[in-house]
């Protein structure tokens, strides 16, 4: 019997996962379906017990779900770093798995996130020095696989700076290195500062909107990843335009749906060919 997912979002349109899940199927000759739902903005917790009670096997949860998934879970996995204990309950969750009657919630943005960056581009983040731009439900993700990598330095910026200051007290007593976090507009503080790697996980793309960042904020070799994909951001074009290397987020969508593929189905599917078949699409 063929086991059935889907995508919650709002809206969810766009969504290129229905695509990327069916590529992993045929790959990996699992019975699966795969579709995305729009769930009215107050109606979360409906469409997951719809789903559940539909005899769905699991779902992936994209914006602006993704808090809320994580206070819908039963449990969450260590990926999702309640492990740092802030007391708050603001963790996201991207992934959510229904069997064994308990909702069980993941992250996979970060780790998806993090094997783009480290295996298919190649670029080392021990030691490097790290800025990470934007506090929604996306840098959350980052977090707990970035604390891993070891950098040297991590500085997390955001328009709303208590955002920012939230995560930066979230994880100063687990990260081994320095975490501070800057005031989007304190221009002048980071202008006395190069990165190695810059995570653009703001969503300012989605309406064209410039960062106001120093164009000396990128070291030598810098790699600047915008997790938006589908076409250049103003942050992409900024950091062409000052000498970083650019990479955009459609590998880390591919990355981030294979792991949660392997949590449901226990197969690792090929990413290589579905991120250069997306390419061209
Ligand atoms: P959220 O809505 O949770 O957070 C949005 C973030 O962007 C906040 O930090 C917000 O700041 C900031 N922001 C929004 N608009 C602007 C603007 N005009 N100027 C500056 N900052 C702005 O979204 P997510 O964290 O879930 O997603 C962020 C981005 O990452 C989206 O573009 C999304 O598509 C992408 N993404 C990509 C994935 C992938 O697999 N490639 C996976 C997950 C996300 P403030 O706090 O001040 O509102």
């Amino acid at each position: 019997m063929t086991d059935r997912y889907a995508v919650i979002g709002n809206p969810i349109s766009h969504s290129k996962s229905p695509q990327i899940h069916q590529m992993f199927a045929e790959q990996t000759g699992q019975d699966i379906s795969y579709e995305k739902i729009e769930a009215p903005l107050d109606g979360f917790a409906e469409t997951i017990e719809r789903l559940r009670n539909d005899g769905y096997k699991g779902c992936s949860v994209t914006v602006p779900f993704k808090f809320e998934a994580f206070k819908l879970a039963n449990s969450v996995s260590e990926s999702v770093i309640d492990t740092f204990d802030s007391g708050e309950n603001a963790d996201a969750v991207n992934t959510l798995d229904f069997r064994n009657l308990k909702i069980v919630g993941y992250n996979t943005d970060g780790s998806g996130l993090l094997k783009d960056i480290t295996i298919n581009r190649q670029f080392n983040i021990s030691k490097k020095r790290v800025l990470l731009l934007g506090a929604g439900g996306a840098a959350y993700g980052v977090l707990h696989p970035l604390l891993n990598e070891e950098p040297k330095e991590l500085v997390i910026t955001n328009r709303t700076l208590e955002k920012a200051q939230r995560i930066e007290k979230k994880i100063r007593g687990t990260a081994k290195f320095p975490v501070t976090s800057v005031s989007w507009s304190s221009y002048s503080d980071l202008s006395k500062k190069q990165f190695d790697l810059v995570i653009n996980a703001t969503s300012a793309g989605l309406t064209d909107s410039e960062l106001p960042l120093p164009p000396t904020i990128f070291a030598p070799n810098a790699l600047a990843y915008d997790m938006m994909y589908g076409r250049e951001t103003p942050f992409m074009k900024f950091a062409r335009d000052h000498g970083a290397q650019v990479a955009d987020g459609l590998g880390m969508l591919v990355e981030q749906a294979a792991e949660a593929f392997y949590l449901w189905r226990g197969v690792q599917p090929d990413t290589a060919p579905v991120i250069a078949a997306l390419r061209l699409t």
